[in-house]
């Protein structure tokens, strides 16, 4: 079976769905969504792990046109996300568009337009949006010996519910930022928790509270009041930019606070000395939290902080040759950031793959538009991410880019653009030269931000204000065009 529609969007999680909103508000409607899954939410479908939450105030971690006056508390649990997303989807009627149980198998720029392949079927589109998302496909490390293991393994972003963890000896493998929420929600259950760290992150405190019947009523009655709430956790995030970018030496001060809640936290000094980073506070990702240094230090935790040599049908062997006995190993070991499968799913003119296109590194210009792409946009591409404040807010940025896109082509009968080549470069130099001096690159850590050559292909080095400009406008002139 075949289809041809004007646009074809991927993924239904915060990018999908947004930019389905907005297509529609602005009237385009021929349009679908293909979605692998059988509903929507994206990661917040996805990761169901106990303890799962956004760590972004949900009051900016949601859209600008749709605040939602019910959030329970500032960082609310992924129910709520997952609900929000769907009543987004229903209330300003996305659904029709989806389909769903369509994974995207390749999508090929043929003849001046995108031929689409799915598990199900095939669609012809003009252009070709992307949002499959950043943190979308588990990263599993290579364990020697895994596949002789007796127990249950799983991933945080594929929780087994199936599987009752009560009285279970359990490996974590992994110390980011799923573990740190996950860890002090099983460990109570389990008789044995055995967290295998390779890098101890640092841990700030979590100012999470629930929010009152009076102040929601509030949000409900007077939607400006939400919205000063939301414009005071945006610019106060944004005051940490500088020291992520421009003055890591402001990060010393943060790591001060980080140091004091380990050590009102942790009494131990051989389990304090154990959780310390050896990195500047910013380096990795900052994860927040009030209950992970409390669990650890339970009696039922150990901390491992040697490698892991080997995994055995009852158990996991450290390079130090000591053997955990386990029947339970849970990965909390994060995502395929720099290895996306879109890289070989997308293939543009001549049959370039993204991952052919990308062979020094991702980028794109604006982490939207692609040279040799045409008619093809990227919701959070390369340099993108965020370590302070919400994707959401990237995410609406380059919505508003693209249908400008959009209404440009029409506006001036465009049946093709592509970003010139020159262009992508210019601005990616300019991105790799404002990574120089962030606390990413010189904060002394390896982190999931950098891909096998070292280089940030992942976050946006500067303001997210100074993102949205850029993005508010498509320059025609910066694209190659071709006229209908
Ligand atoms: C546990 C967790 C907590 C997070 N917390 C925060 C936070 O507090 N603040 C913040 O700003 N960010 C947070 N993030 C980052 C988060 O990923 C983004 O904020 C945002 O949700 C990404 O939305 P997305 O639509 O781009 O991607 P996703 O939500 O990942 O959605 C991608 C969608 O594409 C679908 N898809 C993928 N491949 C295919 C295919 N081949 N065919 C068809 N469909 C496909 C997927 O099934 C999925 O539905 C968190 C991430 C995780 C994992």
């Amino acid at each position: 079976m075949s289809e041809r529609h004007r646009i074809v969007v991927i993924g239904t999680g915060f990018a999908g769905i947004g930019m389905a909103v907005r297509l529609k508000q602005a009237g385009y409607d021929d349009f679908v969504v293909l979605e692998r899954a059988e509903d929507v939410g994206g990661t917040w479908r996805d990761n169901t792990y106990p303890g799962c939450r956004c760590d972004v105030p949900s009051h900016l971690y949601s859209f600008s046109f749709a605040p939602n006056p019910d959030w329970s508390s500032t960082f609310s649990p992924q129910p709520e996300i997952e609900d929000y997303l769907r009543n987004v989807t229903e209330s300003y009627g996305v659904r029709p568009h989806i389909r769903f149980g369509n994974t995207v198998e390749s999508a090929r720029w043929v003849d001046g337009a995108w031929q689409i392949t799915t598990n199900q079927q095939t669609f012809t589109a003009d252009i070709l949006l992307s949002g499959m998302g950043p943190l979308a496909e588990p990263s599993y490390p290579k364990l020697p010996g895994i596949e002789d293991f007796e127990g249950e393994v799983f991933h945080s972003a594929r929780w087994n519910h199936d599987l009752n963890l009560s009285g279970r000896k359990v490996a974590v493998i992994g110390t980011g930022a799923s573990a740190i929420q996950f860890v002090p929600a099983i460990q109570p259950e389990v008789e044995e928790l055995h967290l295998f760290q390779r890098t101890p992150p640092w841990v700030m405190p979590r100012p999470d509270r629930k929010i009152t019947a009076a102040e929601k009523a509030i949000y409900r009655r007077f939607p400006l009041v939400q919205k000063a709430v939301r414009a005071g956790i945006y610019w106060g995030r944004e005051s940490m930019v500088l020291g992520f970018t421009k003055l890591p030496a402001i990060m010393k001060q943060a790591q001060k606070i980080a140091e004091t809640h380990l050590a009102h936290q942790v009494r131990d000094p051989l389990l304090r000395a154990k959780l310390t980073p050896d990195f500047t506070l910013g380096c990795k990702r900052v994860l927040i939290s009030d209950d992970y240094y409390p669990a650890l230090a339970r009696p039922n935790v150990e901390v491992v902080t040697d490698g892991i040599a080997e995994v055995t049908p009852t158990g996991i062997v450290t390079t130090e040759g000591v053997k955990h006995e386990v029947d339970t190993i849970i990965y909390g070991t994060g995502f395929k950031v720099t290895d996306l499968p879109v890289m070989d799913m997308v293939h543009g003119r001549d049959g370039v793959s993204l991952r052919e296109a990308w062979a020094d590194g991702m980028e794109a210009h604006l982490g939207t538009a692609i040279a040799g792409f045409p008619n093809f946009f990227m919701l959070i591409g390369p340099n993108t991410g965020l370590g302070h404040s919400s994707m959401v807010f990237m995410i609406e940025s380059q919505i508003a880019y693209i249908l400008d896109a959009l209404k440009t082509m029409d506006a001036q009968g465009l049946r093709e653009v592509e970003v010139r080549r020159d262009v992508q470069r210019a601005f990616v130099a300019g991105v790799r030269s404002s990574m120089r001096n962030t606390i990413w690159t010189r904060g002394g850590c390896t982190s999931w931000y950098l891909d096998s050559e070292g280089r940030n292909t992942t976050l946006w080095p500067s303001f997210t204000f100074r993102f949205r400009q850029l993005t508010r406008r498509f320059d025609p002139a910066e694209y190659q065009t071709l006229a209908m």
